[in-house]
């Protein structure tokens, strides 16, 4: 079988065309159609494929929902249901699609050239995403280079001017002798007969397979987004064209909510957060320094309250935490030599607590991890101070404070 007649390698603005089924077939549990010819683009070199329909000659048209292609040339259509063999059909790219996908391709490469035109960066790989695209640069500590945050925005703004100037772009298919006379930047990695080049006027020339704009105005804007360091090198995300405005358009949403609950422009957001955070940490401390007060009283009323040798109080605190029976536990503990602590809490993880005073004879660590061991929780300590907490909901504290008063009957 002849490889696919690729239109798009020719135009990339055919979004409507004739062709012929030469086969229907069942690939991976799905039907899949290879036509003669067609503008569909597959899933290659970074760029993601193209959907759209097939008419068939009964008008009746078929969703297009993946293609791809194979090492020998052909390129599948997977379609929603078959079409038979020998049938003409017509072919709708959905244009939207492609001309996103087109913004996205022909942006990578003005900003691939605009890190290799001022820092010598070259791109490694593509890769175009459904929100996002990103490329890699080939920057390590081999190559002893780093990208900062400024020659970020030195490449974007650069590929930005070559799309203002709405440079040509033109494709072309040369040998690969005349493509490394010409310099191209870069090389697919297997090469048969003839490259097709992407040109864009005095600014790149690179061997690839994608659909591209005619000219850079077409790309519309790049807006470059994060980066990250990656086994290969630098990670740069960026959008283009209508994607650009989609994303800035959602970044505006999203800080114009944020503002609006701190009553605050956008541009003042991180002073103001910084504050929010400064004064959330502040009440945090202050409310912990109450419950350690808190804490302290009531370890004087259960001490005076208690009896025994040693004096052993049990304690279950439903609207407490863990944090609290903890602080109780030091305070009860450190006030009188003859104490032995075995409290429960409720808020929030429901936690158990068993603390002695130092030189009393009990193991609490081991004592918290036969307890929880009983109770599905997990938990341990020294012999003086140990905690538990207990498995999320089904929690039943008055079950809870019944074990633990046979516990302080067996000490
Ligand atoms: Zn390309």
């Amino acid at each position: 079988m002849p490889p696919t007649e690729r239109l798009y390698y020719h135009d990339s603005f055919l979004y409507s065309f004739d062709a012929s089924v030469l086969e229907c077939a069942e690939r991976g549990g799905r039907p899949a159609v290879l036509l003669d010819r067609t503008a569909f683009y597959p899933t290659s070199g970074g760029q993601v494929h193209d959907t759209g329909t097939l008419v068939l000659e009964s008008e009746q048209e078929v969703p297009v929902v993946e293609v791809a292609e194979e090492d020998d040339g052909r390129i599948w259509h997977f379609v929603s249901s078959p079409a038979p063999s020998g049938q003409k059909v017509r072919g709708r790219v959905d244009a939207s699609r492609r001309r996103d996908h087109m913004q996205q391709h022909s942006g990578q490469h003005v900003l691939s050239a605009a890190f290799i035109h001022l820092f010598d960066f070259p791109t490694a790989s593509f890769h175009m995403g459904a929100e996002s695209c990103t490329i890699d640069l080939a920057i390590n500590d081999l190559t002893a280079k780093s990208l900062d945050v400024k020659q970020i925005i030195q490449a974007e703004r650069l590929a930005n001017e070559i799309i203002t100037e709405d440079r040509w772009v033109k494709i072309s298919f040369v040998s690969l002798d005349e493509a490394q006379r010409l310099g191209v930047r870069k090389l697919p990695p297997k090469q048969t007969g003839d490259l097709r080049l992407i040109d864009i006027a005095d600014f790149d020339l690179t061997a690839c397979g994608g659909t591209h704009v005619r000219s850079t105005g077409q790309i519309g804007s790049i807006l470059v987004r994060k980066t990250e360091n990656v086994k290969q090198g630098v990670r740069v995300e960026f959008v283009c064209g209508l994607r650009a405005v989609s994303t800035a358009r959602q970044d505006y949403a999203t800080l114009t909510e944020t503002a609006a609950l701190l009553s605050t422009h956008i541009r003042e957001l991180p002073q103001q957060v910084g504050k929010v955070i400064q004064e959330a940490k502040g009440a945090g401390k202050v409310q912990h320094k109450l419950l350690e007060e808190i804490a302290e009283l009531r370890a004087v009323e259960m001490l005076a309250k208690a009896t025994g040798t040693p004096r052993v109080i049990v304690s279950v605190f439903p609207e407490r935490d863990a944090v609290f029976i903890k602080l109780l536990a030091q305070k009860l503990t450190a006030a009188a030599a003859d104490v032995v602590a075995l409290l429960a809490s409720g808020a929030g993880q429901a936690a158990m607590v068993f603390a002695q005073s130092p030189g009393q004879k009990h193991n609490m660590g081991q004592l918290m991890k036969d307890t929880m061991a009983k109770l599905n929780g997990r938990g341990g300590g020294t012999a003086d101070m140990a905690q538990g907490g207990l498995p999320a909901g089904a929690v039943d504290l008055a079950q809870i404070e019944k074990l633990l008063k046979e516990i302080a009957a067996g000490l």
